[in-house]
């Protein structure tokens, strides 16, 4: 659908020998754990690119309601566009503060297994939403290739699905607070 730029295929392993030297987290019975931890540093990382993707995304889209002009006027100045740019705005700011004070924490070296996936969860769902509006601010052209922002529209919906879906997220910040709470 999307990523044109990357390669994607399945890597098999088939009967591979691992040395004991090459054991994830250095102990045994603690690879899933560490592999966790990675986890939460790619979950932001995620976030973070949905944050970048999304700015970009409303740039483009409030440049072009600005030049666009309907009914005699700048579709910038219709009020039923600028609830849409409002919206991204204020859900793009959102995640964006959300992975700031994540980051943060992580750099103090607190646990961020919660926060990573409310960043990840949260701010590839609202790149989505984004993503969507600005498609529709830009109207027809929007969805054809010259204006750049349908490749987003696609590349952007990979967000919600790998470093874990959606669905793995919500699970992993309930168990957490059920986990906290008990
Ligand atoms: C372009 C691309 C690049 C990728 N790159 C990488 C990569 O670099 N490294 C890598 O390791 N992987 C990569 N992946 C794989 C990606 O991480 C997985 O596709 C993703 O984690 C979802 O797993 P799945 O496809 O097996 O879906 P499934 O696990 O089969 O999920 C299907 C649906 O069921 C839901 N679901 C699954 N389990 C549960 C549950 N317990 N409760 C509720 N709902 C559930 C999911 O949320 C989803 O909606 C890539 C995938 C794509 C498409």
């Amino acid at each position: 659908m999307g990523h044109a730029g990357s390669h994607t295929c399945d890597v098999i392993f088939d009967n591979v020998k691992v040395p004991a030297s090459a054991l994830i987290g250095g102990e045994e019975g603690k690879g899933f754990y560490t592999s966790m931890k990675v986890l939460d540093r790619g979950r932001l990382h995620i976030a973070a690119v949905s944050v970048g993707v999304a700015e970009r995304l409303l740039d483009d889209a409030l440049r072009y309601a600005m030049e666009r002009q309907q009914f005699g006027k700048p579709i910038a100045e219709h009020q039923l566009i600028q609830a849409m740019l409002a919206d991204s705005k204020a859900e793009c700011y959102a995640a964006k503060c959300m992975v700031l004070d994540a980051a943060r924490k992580r750099d103090e070296g607190e646990n961020i297994s919660t926060e990573a996936s409310c960043c990840k969860m949260f701010a590839t769902e609202m790149v989505g939403r984004v993503a969507d509006r600005a498609v529709q601010i830009h109207g027809g052209s929007g969805y054809i290739v010259d204006y750049g922002v349908e490749r987003f529209y696609r590349d952007v919906r990979l967000f919600r699905l790998y470093e874990g879906t959606t669905q793995i997220q919500q699970m992993v910040i309930a168990k957490n607070m059920v986990r906290d709470a008990s």
